[in-house]
């Protein structure tokens, strides 16, 4: 049962060959005005007389149309043909006893509109034929003009081709349009067009994508207004040099500012077409680069950043291809090579180094080359003429087994090499200190590895450099353990602090005296023998004892002796006296009788007893220095001297004699005792002048830190060095009592003094040239 077709079912397109069963004339026409009508045409003809149906085939073969025909008489028929045979062209009666051309026609109107509708009639008037002209008829001719039919036949599928094909054109040009448009829409590139003044006319969607802008508000902006100031005035410029040359094209790289305020980089060319006029704009086409801009920042960034590492470094840092060529420097190059970084890319080893140094390196090169890591120590001769100590370093670049380059690392160790050279003669000048000096040395590391051992503690303790060096201190020196010197080793290590001390060894027989000195390599020990100084000391110590026993035993008995000389001289006093008056007594009364000789025997006697009493006074006087509580005074030394020339003025005069005193200093002391050293010592000077000559007695004062040094001078007869000491003992004269009177006790009594107040007392004279006594009194007195 053939499908009959409905509104809106699809209809096929004429075939070129005939269906089965239709009528062809097998011929190929040309329209009149030479149009070929394509194929055969297949036409539908809705009649019900043969002989009409025979009338329009004659007409159609007279036009020279090729054509298959349908003839339907019903509309049951009629719509089969339709969807089956598939007219090019209808034909139809009018009036048909089972169908009607209106109802076909409308058939038609709703089926295949585009299928030429031709009504031959003889009854369709001329007006009614234009209604339905209007309504879409292609032509009609009537029945008695039907030779006319074979032209309108033609024409109107010259139409319908013609419609065709400009709807095929137009079709075409849709979708190149369309085409072009999803090329444009769906590109990620940024396609604008602007105005000369930069104006947006058209701005494709990837740019409200990248922008951020809505198309309407881009239309209302220039691409001025979003670009970053700094580009302006170089995309301004280009812009100059396309604007007046039609067709040219220039390349911009901008920044563009997104709505959100962010800087895009877009790069892309822009067009001059102003000059065409159905463009009539500048056309241009940028892409995003930010992300690509943002990884060329990142890189030259750590570009940067490995630069300046580098360039700081204190070494020279270059990478070398397998062809030896230098692919990076660092800045050590300007210094060494005297160029810049830039001038090093692409020179070879070779030619940087000359023969000479590039011979040295040649092998470890080579070996670098063959995937092995160098290290070596050369000099370098540099550009600049300095010599200088590498330390050099060649790694290699591997790509799986290739090497493709190597990395060359080479610090300048010139430095560290002179510090290397004088810590090795500071070393061996230490060792040569160390070995010469007097005391004993030895050092140990942290865990008491004895690293150094000198020559003298080798002999002090007895112990040779073999045995004991890279030993552990305490097994070789096991009975030392516990002892001072281990306890003051452990606690200067602990805190870190010098010790010094001293330390009994008892396998030697031994004393130390022990320095140990705390570093952080561990502890280094001096030491010396003092067992000697010890015995010396012990020995110094028991005399001291034994001394101050003496002393106070000499002490004790001193003060007996005193006590008794003051007992004696007292006690003796008195029968003296008594000896004395009686004596006296006698030559009174019986002087008479008593002959001249008696009278001489009790002259002898009562001088004797008056030397004796003298002599008991002075021992008397010599007894009580020191025992008298006297208290400390201002002295006026010069009253003093005052006072004492008054005493003596009478015996002054007979003699005289000149004194003189300096200017004396005036002191807190005592009085009396410092009086009597004075007064003995003018005596004297007054006394012991030279016969014939007047005494001149010159009387002064020193001082320095400690001391007032007094000294009285005079020209008397002087005194034999060998007496010096002498004449200070108690009773030692020089002279007997004929020549000069006295006791000898003058100077004994000043040296008690002196000395009892702590200072010194002494003579310096030559016999016959005068005497100088001196004596001191200490500024803090003592008593
Ligand atoms: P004395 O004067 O009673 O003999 P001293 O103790 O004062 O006793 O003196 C001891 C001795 O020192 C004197 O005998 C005298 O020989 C000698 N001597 C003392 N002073 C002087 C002097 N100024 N010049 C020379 N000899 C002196």
């Amino acid at each position: 049962m053939p499908k009959i077709l409905t509104k809106g079912d699809p209809v096929k397109r004429p075939t070129e060959k005939p269906g089965e069963g239709w009528g062809v004339n097998g011929d190929r026409l040309h329209s009149p005005n030479d149009q070929v009508v394509p194929g055969i045409v297949k036409i539908l003809m809705i009649e019900n007389n043969p002989a009409d149906v025979e009338f329009t085939q004659n007409e159609l073969k007279k036009g020279d149309i090729s054509y298959i025909i349908k003839v339907v008489q019903n509309e049951n028929d009629y719509r089969v043909a339709i969807s089956e045979f598939i007219p090019d062209i209808i034909l139809s009666d009018f009036a048909l006893p089972k169908f009607d051309g209106d109802t076909a026609f409308k058939i038609r109107n709703d089926l295949i509109p585009d299928t030429p509708f031709i009504f031959i009639s003889g009854t369709i008037g001329e007006e009614k034929s234009v209604d339905y002209m209007k309504d879409g008829l292609t032509d009609y001719v009537l029945k008695d003009k039907l030779y006319t039919l074979a032209f309108k036949v033609r024409r109107a599928l010259d139409d319908v081709a013609a419609r065709r094909e400009k709807h095929k054109v137009e079709e075409e040009l849709i979708r190149s349009e369309m085409r072009f448009r999803a090329l444009i829409e769906k590109s990620t590139e940024m396609k604008t067009l602007s105005s000369p003044d930069g104006k947006f006319l058209y701005a494709s969607p990837s740019v409200t994508i990248t922008l951020g802008y809505d198309t309407d508000e881009l239309l209302h902006k220039s691409i001025v207004d979003l670009l970053h100031e700094d580009d302006m005035p170089t995309f301004l410029n280009n812009r100059k040099g396309v604007m007046h040359v039609p067709g040219n094209s220039v390349f911009n790289e901008v920044r563009l500012r997104h709505k959100n305020g962010n800087w895009i980089w877009c790069e892309g060319f822009t067009t001059n077409m102003l000059h065409e006029p159905a463009i009539n704009a500048m056309v241009s086409n940028f892409i995003d680069i930010s992300d690509r801009k943002l990884i060329q920042e990142r890189i030259s960034e750590s570009e940067r950043f490995i630069k300046t590492i580098t360039d700081n470094l204190p070494a020279m840092i270059s990478y070398w291809d397998a062809g030896m060529r230098c692919l990076f420097a660092n800045r050590t190059c300007v210094e060494w090579f005297e160029k810049q970084p830039a001038e090093m890319l692409g020179i070879g080893k070779k030619e940087l180094l000359g023969d000479s140094e590039f011979k040295l390196r040649e092998d470890h090169i080579k070996e670098v080359l063959n995937g092995k890591a160098q290290r070596f120590e050369h000099t370098f001769h540099r550009a600049d003429g300095k010599v200088i100590n590498t330390d050099t370093q060649y790694l290699p670049d591997k790509e799986g087994d290739s090497v493709k380059g190597f990395y060359s690392l080479i610090y300048d160790v010139t430095e560290v090499k002179k510090a290397e050279l004088a810590g090795i003669r500071a070393l061996e000048e230490r060792n040569t200190i160390l070995e010469s000096i007097d005391d004993a040395f030895f050092a140990v590391d942290k865990d008491w590895v004895v690293t150094y051992w000198n020559n003298t503690a080798e002999e002090v303790l007895k112990t040779p450099k073999a045995a004991i060096i890279n030993k552990n201190l305490w097994d070789v020196f096991a009975t030392a353990v516990g002892s001072q010197s281990y306890k003051c080793y452990h606690e200067a290590i602990q805190t870190q602090r010098a010790l010094h001390f001293e330390d009994f060894y008892p396998p030697l027989d031994k004393w130390y005296e022990i320095s140990a000195y705390p570093s952080a390599a561990g502890l280094s020990v001096y030491f010396k023998d003092i067992t000697e100084r010890k015995t010396s000391e012990a020995r110094l110590k028991e005399l001291n004892e034994n001394l101050k026993k003496r002393t106070k035993d000499l002490a004790v008995s001193n003060a007996e002796l005193e006590q008794f000389a003051y007992v004696a001289s007292h006690d003796l006093q008195e029968p003296l006296r008594m000896v004395t008056s009686f004596l006296t007594q006698l030559e009174r009364k019986y002087g008479d009788i008593i002959d001249d000789k008696g009278r001489q025997y009790i002259h002898f006697a009562v001088d004797g007893a008056k030397r004796m009493r003298q002599i008991i006074l002075d021992l008397l006087d010599f007894s009580r220095v020191g025992r008298t509580e006297d208290d400390l005074e201002t002295v006026n030394f010069n009253k003093v001297i005052d006072e004492l020339l008054a005493l003596y003025r009478r015996h002054i005069e007979e003699l005289q004699a000149v004194i003189v005193a300096e200017k004396l200093p005036i002191l807190q002391t005592y009085k009396t005792p410092v009086r009597q050293v004075f007064q003995n010592l003018i005596s004297n000077s007054l006394k012991y002048h030279k016969p014939g000559s007047a005494p001149v007695i010159r009387i002064s004062c020193s001082e320095n830190n400690t001391n007032f040094q007094f000294s009285v001078m005079d020209n008397g007869i002087g005194i034999a060095p060998e007496y010096f000491d002498k004449i200070f003992v108690i009773f030692q004269r020089l002279h007997n009592k004929d020549e000069y009177s006295g006791t000898g006790m003058g100077l004994a009594i000043a040296k008690k003094i002196i000395e009892n107040l702590g200072g010194k007392i002494w003579v310096e004279s030559a016999e016959g040239e005068g005497s100088t006594f001196y004596f001191t009194l200490p500024k803090n007195l003592r008593k």
